[in-house]
């Protein structure tokens, strides 16, 4: 079979163990061997990320210090346009190839809003969706459309995944983790722990920083 590898895109504002572990299970079940961190650019007319995209690829740094599984692209940040997931996905590919199976990574709640997303008709073209369950969010689509979507493109076996390059849906039966960045800055405000949600190493860095604090 050839080798998998899979994209994760998101604003890690900060990253924590919502992102890491579920991935982690992921890779195991499908025999993933690297997978590619993606920090995006927020466009300025769009709520800002509390920390810099510097200090957002630091604490990526620091959460992935042990974990070989993970390796940072900054490609994102290096431009000043919206980071749209189906421009990233062409350039890859061309640097790439068209041949590589590629996975790009979501969690349940961003499947469930994917049609917002820029040409998202065109991802599966580009690659597979591996999709990590989020608790709080429903399993199926409101829209009939999207779901007979969803349904027509579910991979039925892991070799697909790993067989072809793109085309397929793998909805992933990944721990719950009931975390997100939201929550883990509000709690940072509030002057409450955060312990069990993120890295340490992560905590570390947001004290030095003096991050998400008023
Ligand atoms: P925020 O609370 O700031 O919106 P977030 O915690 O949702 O942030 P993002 O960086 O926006 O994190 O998410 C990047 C990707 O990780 C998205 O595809 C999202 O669905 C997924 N993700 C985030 N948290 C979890 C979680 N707890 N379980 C599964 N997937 C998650």
């Amino acid at each position: 079979m050839s080798e998998l590898h899979a994209l994760f895109g998101g604003t890690f504002d900060p990253i924590h163990f919502g992102h890491l572990r579920p991935v982690e299970a992921l890779a195991q079940q499908t025999g993933l061997q690297r997978v590619t961190l993606l920090p995006n650019n927020v466009p300025p007319h769009r709520p800002q990320p509390e920390a810099s995209a510097a200090q957002r690829v630091a604490m990526l740094r620091c959460a992935i210090r042990d974990l070989p599984l993970f390796e940072i692209d900054t490609r994102e940040l290096e431009r000043d346009t919206p980071s749209w997931t189906v421009t990233t996905l062409e350039a890859w590919r061309i640097e790439r190839g068209a041949e590589q199976p590629l996975g790009f990574i979501i969690g349940q709640d961003s499947l469930l809003s994917l049609s917002k997303w820029h040409r998202w008709q065109d991802l599966l073209s580009l690659c597979h969706l591996l999709v990590c369950q989020r608790p709080g969010y429903p399993t199926r689509f409101d829209s009939p459309d999207m779901q007979r979507w969803l349904e027509q493109h579910l991979a039925q076996d892991i070799r697909q995944l790993h067989q072809q390059p793109a085309g397929h849906i793998w909805l992933a039966d990944t721990p719950l983790y009931d975390i997100s960045a939201t929550e883990i800055r509000r709690r940072r405000h509030q002057n409450q722990p955060c312990d069990d949600l993120l890295p340490a190493a992560v905590i570390d860095y947001i004290d030095r920083e003096g991050l998400y604090r008023d």
